[in-house]
């Protein structure tokens, strides 16, 4: 099973990314410091991304579930 997060996605997460009110400031390469957690379930798959600085955001499309 492959996991990819449609364009919607990515670009609530690149906002998120860049708004979110964060500590870490010095993780070198772009994206190094996010975690990425796909739990697929009976209904869709949860899709969430989590930062170094322990916040998260959940990227799940649940409207077309
Ligand atoms: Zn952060």
């Amino acid at each position: 099973m492959i996991f990819e997060l449609q364009k919607r996605e990515l670009m609530k997460l690149k906002r998120w990314e860049d708004n979110h009110n964060c500590c870490i400031t010095d993780m070198g390469a772009i994206g190094g410091k996010l975690s990425y957690k796909f739990t697929p379930t009976s209904i869709g798959t949860v899709k969430i991304v989590k930062c170094a600085c322990s916040k998260e955001i959940d990227l799940s499309n649940y409207t077309n579930w």
